[in-house]
């Protein structure tokens, strides 16, 4: 019998595989549990773009992951520079930080619809959905952490557990976390956008209750555009959507009509309350980092970070506002 581990981390998403490399390349000895697959939800099934989420209390997440990303490696490759964000609208909101205003969006997309204005934020860096999952994987199984890939985790004993189970963390401790479901249709467009497309006020996430809400996004990559999205309590059956989707997204990009659908994804984001992550220990000897919401992929690697640092009994403070204790 092998002793049991320093570590054991709930979870082969984003949060948890840079977790398991953190904690491993810290020295730890490790066990991941993932009871189907790496980046079998949200982790391998997003709109693949590493964006500011222009919330000052997530600022130095994204920055530190920036960090992260550039060095990953292991399959994993940020852009160098950013595609750029346009918020569209008829009359956009201005969003917080540097933006710059443009009265024709088709000016600078000329694959958008007339009547369309949008401010230009120089943010947003498209990357294959589960890329960072798996190169975080691959870098954890080097530093030594046993990745159990088809192994729910079942209360084995561990010096700590660490709980970054996505929206089903909530099944395993006490946490305000709760899925928030999105479809994503894969499309080829004729005249596929280069910058990253979103509809101001995807910030406001749920619509009526029981209706679901479609707010247009599309993030595109080696020349295929992931058109989304939905934001639903309820799993939803995404063949169904499909065309509510692709309806409310020739709004933006009249091209969808003609485009060739390449697939569909479905996933939740694990929401929190207050859209900010709960990191870090919640008693002795159990930790979590779940809640990242709609920013998973471009959060992750700096909040896994924070809590290995806190595992591994390394000076750290997780900020009041991302503490899993707060109120
Ligand atoms: C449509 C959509 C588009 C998105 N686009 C973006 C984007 O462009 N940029 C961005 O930054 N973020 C995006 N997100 C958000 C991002 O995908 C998530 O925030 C992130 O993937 C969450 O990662 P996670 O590791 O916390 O959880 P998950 O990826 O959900 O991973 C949790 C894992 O835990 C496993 N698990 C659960 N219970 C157990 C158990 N008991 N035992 C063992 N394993 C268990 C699950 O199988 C799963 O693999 C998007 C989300 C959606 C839905």
């Amino acid at each position: 019998m092998s002793a049991a581990p320093d570590v054991a981390v709930v979870g082969g998403g984003i949060v948890g595989c840079a977790l398991a490399a953190f904690l491993a390349e810290g020295g730890a000895r490790v066990v991941l549990y993932e009871r189907e697959a790496i980046a079998a939800g949200a982790s391998g099934r997003n709109s693949g773009v590493v964006q500011d989420p222009l919330d000052p209390a997530l600022t130095a997440l994204y920055e530190e992951s920036l960090e992260h990303y550039r060095t990953l490696g292991h399959g994993f490759e940020l852009p160098a520079e950013p595609a750029g964000l346009l918020l569209l609208g008829e009359h956009p909101e201005r969003p917080p930080g540097e933006a710059t205003y443009v009265e024709r969006a088709r000016e600078l997309e000329p694959a958008l619809a007339e009547g369309l204005a949008a401010y230009r934020l120089e943010t947003a860096r498209p990357v294959p959905p589960a890329a960072a999952a798996h190169a975080f994987a691959a870098r954890a199984r080097e530093a030594g952490a046993d990745l159990r890939v088809g192994t729910p985790y079942d209360g084995e004993s561990a010096g700590a557990v660490v709980i970054a189970a996505g929206p089903w963390s909530a099944e395993l401790l006490d946490v305000p976390v709760t899925p928030l479901w999105g479809v994503v249709v894969e499309l080829e467009l004729p005249d596929p956008p280069r910058h990253v497309l979103e509809e101001a006020g995807i910030d406001v996430l749920t619509g009526d209750a029981g209706i679901p809400d479609v707010l247009f996004s599309a993030v595109t990559a080696r020349g295929i555009s992931a058109v989304g999205s939905t934001f639903l309590v309820e799993r939803p059956d995404p063949e169904a959507l499909a065309p509510r989707i692709l309806s409310h997204a020739e709004r933006f990009l009249p091209g969808v009509s003609q485009a060739r659908i390449r697939g569909l994804r479905a996933c939740a984001r694990p929401a929190s309350a207050d859209g900010r992550p709960y990191l870090g220990m919640i008693s002795e000897r159990l930790a979590v980092a779940t809640g990242h919401g709609a920013w998973g992929i471009t959060l992750g690697p700096a909040s896994a970070r924070l809590v290995a640092d806190q595992l591994l009994g390394r000076p750290v403070e997780i900020p009041p506002a991302l503490n899993a204790l707060r109120p």
